[in-house]
C-alpha cells in the first residue's frame, strides 16, 4: 500500500464557517479520542468523491489530536476491471464474477493486508475495492482494531451473485457507514450507522472566486463568457448520464441558440471504463463548437473546477444513479442554480422547488435550465437557501464529527443505539 501525504489543516480556520454547536461537539470528542491511532483505505488518491473527502479529512483528524493515515491499495490494471464490475454490480446491473476475477481480487486484498503491520485503533476501509482485506487480516496484526467499512454506493439493489459473494466480508466489520439507510441491503449483521459526505469550504476547488477570477480562468478553455453556460462536472460514466445532459443542451439551445455547454470530467485511476466512455460522449456531441469536453487532460484542476462551477448559469447533476453526489454541493455552495437528477443522495441536498430542481428526464431537465436562464434573480435566491443547507449539513467539519462520535460509541460499545 502506498501512503497519501495530505498534508496539514486547522480546524480552527472552520470555525466561523459552521455552527458553533459543531464546533464544540467535535472540541469535546476530540479530547476523548486523544491519541488513537486512525487508518482510511480506500482505491485511488485521485479522481471521484472518495480521494476528494480523505484529502479533508485526515488532516483534519490529526489536527484535533488523533494520529491519521490514508493509503492506497497498491494491484495490477486487472484488479481495476474487477472492482469496477463491483461498482456496476452494487449498483444494480447483472454483471460477470468469474473464478479468475475472484481470485485476483482475493490475492489483491491479501497482499494488501499483509502490509498492515503496525496496530490501529481505527481502520476505514472505503468502498469494495479493498473490502476483502479485513478477511486477510492475522489475529497478531489485528489487536484490538475497531474495523469500518465505508460504503459511498447506492448497494440497494446489487447483483445478487455478487452481493452473496461480498457479504459475509462485510460482516465481518464492527460497523458499516452508508450514505442513507435505503442503501444497506438485505443479510446486513454489522451495526449501520447512517453518514452522509461533505465538501471541504476552503480547498481549492471550493474556496471564494471572484466572478472576475471566474470568468477569467473559463475564458481561457474557449468559453464565451458572455453567453450562458450549462455545465456538468463529474467523471465519464453511464451512471452519470452525460449523454442525457448533451439532449439537455440541444433541447435548450433550440430555444437559446447562444447557450454553451462544459462537460467537465477527470479520469479516475481505478475507472478502467472512462476512456471508452469519453470517446462516445465525444462521438455523440459530434464536433459542435459550443460544446466543450475538459477533462484533467486538459488541465483542469480543482481551482477550474471551482472557476467553472463559479460561473456557470446553470449546473446539472443529471444522474441516474448517484451515492451522494459531491458535485451538487460544490455547485449550491457556490451560490449558482442546480438541478440533480432525483436519485440517491441528490435529493437529500436539493428541495425540488426551494433550493434547486430535480428532475427524471432530459426534457424535465431542459424545462428548468430554461425557466433558471429566464428568470435568474428569483433561481439566485434559491441557490442561496441551497448554499446555507451546505453550510449547516454537508461540509467537512459535520463529517468529523460523526466519524468522531462513531469511534467514540463504538469503543463504549454504544454502537446500533
Ligand atoms: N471532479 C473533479 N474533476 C473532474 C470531475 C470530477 O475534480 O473533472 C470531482 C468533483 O468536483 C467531485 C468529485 O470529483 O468533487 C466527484 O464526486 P461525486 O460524489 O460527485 O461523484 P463520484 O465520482 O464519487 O461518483
Amino acid at each position: 500500500m502506498h501512503e497519501v501525504n495530505v498534508g496539514r489543516k486547522s480546524l480552527a480556520d472552520y470555525r466561523s464557517i459552521v455552527p458553533k454547536e459543531l464546533m464544540t461537539e467535535i472540541d469535546e470528542l476530540g479530547e476523548r479520542l486523544k491519541g488513537r491511532q486512525v487508518l482510511h483505505v480506500n482505491a485511488t488518491a485521485f479522481g471521484g468523491g472518495v480521494a476528494e473527502i480523505l484529502y479533508t479529512l485526515v488532516p483534519l483528524v490529526s489536527d484535533i489530536g488523533l494520529e491519521a493515515h490514508w493509503q492506497i491499495l497498491t494491484a495490477p490494471q486487472e484488479f481495476y476491471n474487477v472492482t469496477k464490475s463491483f461498482h456496476n454490480g452494487l449498483q444494480g446491473h447483472a454483471v460477470e464474477f468469474p473464478a479468475e476475477s475472484r481470485a485476483l481480487y482475493e490475492e489483491v486484498c491479501r497482499a494488501n493486508a499483509a502490509e498492515l503491520t503496525r496496530p490501529y485503533d481505527f481502520v476505514v476501509i472505503h468502498d469494495p475495492q479493498p473490502l476483502a482485506i479485513r478477511d486477510f487480516v492475522t489475529r497478531s496484526q489485528d489487536r484490538s482494531t475497531w474495523w469500518i467499512w465505508r460504503c459511498h454506493i447506492d448497494t440497494s439493489t446489487p447483483d445478487k451473485g455478487l452481493y452473496d459473494y461480498l457479504l459475509p466480508s462485510i460482516n465481518r466489520y464492527d460497523a458499516a457507514v452508508y450514505t442513507l439507510a435505503d442503501y444497506v441491503p438485505q443479510g446486513l449483521t454489522v451495526p449501520v450507522r447512517e453518514i452522509a459526505p461533505t465538501i471541504d469550504p476552503l480547498a481549492p476547488k471550493n474556496m471564494k472566486l471572484s466572478p472576475e477570477d471566474a470568468t477569467y480562468i473559463v475564458r481561457q478553455f474557449g468559453i464565451d463568457v458572455e453567453r450562458p453556460l450549462l455545465l456538468q462536472v463529474s467523471r465519464f460514466d453511464p451512471w452519470k448520464d452525460p449523454l442525457g445532459v448533451v439532449d439537455v443542451y440541444r433541447a435548450v439551445k433550440a430555444k437559446h441558440p447562444d447557450v454553451q455547454l462544459a462537460l467537465v470530467g477527470s479520469m479516475a485511476s481505478d475507472d478502467p471504463e472512462g476512456w471508452d466512455y469519453l470517446e462516445r460522449v465525444i462521438a455523440y456531441v459530434g464536433g459542435d463548437p459550443d460544446v466543450f469536453i475538459l477533462s484533467n487532460l486538459d488541465n483542469v484542476g480543482s481551482v477550474e473546477i471551482n472557476a467553472f462551477q463559479s460561473h456557470a448559469d446553470v449546473i446539472m447533476q443529471k444522474s441516474t444513479r448517484e451515492g451522494f453526489g459531491l458535485t451538487v454541493a460544490e455547485g449550491l455552495w457556490k451560490g449558482r442554480p442546480v438541478i440533480g437528477g432525483d436519485v440517491g443522495g441528490i435529493p437529500l441536498q436539493i428541495e425540488d422547488g426551494v433550493t434547486g430542481y430535480l428532475v427524471s428526464s432530459a426534457a424535465e431537465c431542459a424545462e428548468r435550465c430554461l425557466q433558471i436562464m429566464d428568470d435568474p434573480v428569483r433561481h439566485h435566491r434559491m441557490a442561496l437557501l441551497g448554499k446555507e443547507k451546505v453550510r449547516r449539513e454537508f461540509l467537512t467539519p459535520r463529517l468529523l464529527r460523526d466519524d468522531l462520535r462513531l469511534f467514540a460509541d463504538l469503543e463504549e460499545g454504544k454502537i446500533g443505539a
